[in-house]
């Protein structure tokens, strides 16, 4: 039995445009950057404020500037939550990350495009080198088919005389 089947082709249905995909790159899938909407201000930023902290051993400084470190709030009495970090510093937290993750993206898109120039040159460079070999292999190709050809004809050439002398 034959089961190769024929079905008439459909165009694909995407979900998102490919500009939402290039975008979702260089927007990360979190809105707070305070928190990144984890409602738990992220480490590295705690330490602007707390010089000192240390995530292990300290109490969890819960984000105000969203929504998320409401979740938390339910620990306050069990002191687990430090909520003395306010919600203008959580702003400018929220601003100085935004800022660095811009830096961090551009500083990645940049590297990620010289990788990408330097990978063309690199690979036009081979195409070169082999472009260049390969004019050099036709050319002794051509030069010995020449000859070849030359010989040919200087044989086909003699049969023929010599047809001509047998007619003759
Ligand atoms: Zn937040």
């Amino acid at each position: 039995m034959d089961f190769d089947f024929e079905f008439e082709p459909l165009e694909p249905a995407p979900t998102r445009t490919e500009e939402e995909c290039d975008k979702e790159i260089w927007q990360p899938r979190w809105k707070c950057f305070c928190c990144q909407d984890t409602g738990k201000i992220q480490p590295l930023l705690v330490q602007r404020v707390i010089p000192k902290y240390n995530y292990d051993r300290d109490r969890l400084p819960v984000c105000q500037v969203c929504s998320k470190g409401r979740d938390w709030l339910h620990l306050k009495d069990e002191g687990i939550i430090d909520t003395r970090i306010s919600f203008d510093t959580c702003r400018k937290l929220d601003i100085m990350a935004r800022e660095e993750w811009k830096r961090t993206t551009l500083q990645w898109f940049e590297v990620a495009q010289k990788r990408v120039e330097e990978g063309t040159t690199e690979i036009a460079q081979k195409q070169n080198l082999r472009s260049r070999s390969r004019t050099q292999a036709e050319v002794a190709l051509a030069q010995h088919k020449h000859s070849l050809a030359r010989g040919d004809w200087e044989e086909i050439k003699e049969e023929e005389e010599i047809e001509d002398e047998l007619r003759e």
